[in-house]
């Protein structure tokens, strides 16, 4: 039996994790962490969780944990997991990684070195229908890709109107939180990756102290593809979408960025209209997790690795600094 320590009595623990680690034959979730020991022992009752350990340090000398979930505010993430991986535990880490591109390449290093697989929980990769759109982009139906659109818009739900608008030193605003979605899945969906990257921000009424809850802008890939993105918190009223529009056809998604294996997907080519819904429907963070426990069990690889975190990490942190300077940023994974 493997165990799973969860780090952070979280939100995305409780909707969706718990369940997806439960759904692997062979693993349990052995215990769970929160810096507030009244909130882990409720989390723990409510969730039929054996324990909740006192420290961090507690869960990771526990010999049943063999793997641990970190999904805390997101300036933990790198320590939390710098101690797991020492530990010699195997990481799933939420995104983003950490908030510098240091920090997220030691994170890297160190679980190469300590042997230990780490990964980035990505979640939009595990969907059928990106996985889907993805393969027909790999077999050319589309011909040269010219340009992305990602409609990643969405009107946050007071629950989770905390960190994310108010806290700045917790990584909060949109970027962080939702414009690192956007960079893995149009590299997933394209096997490609962003050269440079310009970008506005706005703070319409939900972003405290200045925090983003609203970004445009434009990636361009190494292959000369043009991404457009719009991410917010304010937007109601409009459906997300990703479109891969290409010389030969195009993909037209709604409804798919999200965290439910749900959408729909046309592909227009030679003036017609293709409806495509033979995609897999499975959860998208129960696959995450089996992918994630085959490398554990060295069969297989995660869905997103730790490399592909810090490429996420590395486009989100130009598309800020070209919003602070208004110059286009490179796109760089090195420090
Ligand atoms: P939450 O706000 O639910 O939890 C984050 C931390 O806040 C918890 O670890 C907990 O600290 C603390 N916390 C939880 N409830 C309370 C409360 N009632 N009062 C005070 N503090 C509380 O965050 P999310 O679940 O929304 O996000 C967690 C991480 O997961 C983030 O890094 C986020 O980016 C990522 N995420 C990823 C998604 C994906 O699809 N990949 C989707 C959603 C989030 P403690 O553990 O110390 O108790």
């Amino acid at each position: 039996m493997t165990g799973w320590g969860l780090i952070g009595a979280s939100n995305i623990a409780r909707q969706y994790m718990i369940a997806a680690i439960r759904a692997q034959p062979g693993h349990r979730i052995a215990g769970v962490f929160s810096s507030n020991p009244d909130r882990g022992a409720a989390f723990a009752r409510e969730q039929g969780i054996p324990r909740a350990a006192a420290t961090l340090d507690d869960l990771l000398a526990d010999p049943a944990v063999g793997c641990v979930y970190i999904s805390t505010t997101n300036e933990q993430h790198h320590d939390q997991a710098m101690a797991a991986i020492k530990a010699g535990k195997h990481v799933l880490c939420e995104k983003p990684l950490a908030l510098d591109l240091r920090g997220a390449r030691e994170m890297i290093e160190t679980s190469r070195a300590a042997g230990v697989v780490f990964a980035t929980n990505h979640h939009l990769r595990n969907a059928g229908l990106h996985r889907r759109m993805r393969d027909l982009v790999r077999e050319g139906a589309l011909g040269q890709v010219l340009a992305v659109r990602v409609f990643h818009a969405v009107h946050l739900p007071p629950a989770l109107q905390g960190w994310r608008v108010n806290n700045a030193a917790a990584g909060g605003g949109v970027v962080l939180d939702i414009t690192v979605h956007d960079a893995d899945t149009v590299r997933f969906v394209l096997g490609d990756d962003p050269v440079d990257v310009t970008a506005f921000l706005a703070s319409q009424g939900m972003g405290a102290e200045g925090l983003a809850d609203g970004v445009m802008g434009v990636m361009r890939m190494h292959s000369g593809a043009l991404v457009q993105f719009h991410d917010a918190f304010t937007v109601a009223h409009v459906p997300t979408g990703f479109e891969v529009i290409g010389s030969d056809g195009a993909l037209v998604a709604r409804n798919c960025m999200t965290q439910n294996p749900v959408g729909e997907l046309t592909l227009r080519r030679d003036g017609t209209e293709t409806l495509i819904d033979d995609f897999d429907r499975g959860d998208l963070y129960t696959r995450s997790v089996a992918n994630f426990a085959a490398a554990v069990a060295g069969t297989g690889q995660p869905s997103a690795s730790g490399e592909d975190g810090l490429w996420s990490l590395a486009t989100a942190l130009a598309v800020q600094q070209s919003a602070e300077s208004g110059c286009a940023v490179p796109v760089s994974i090195d420090p």
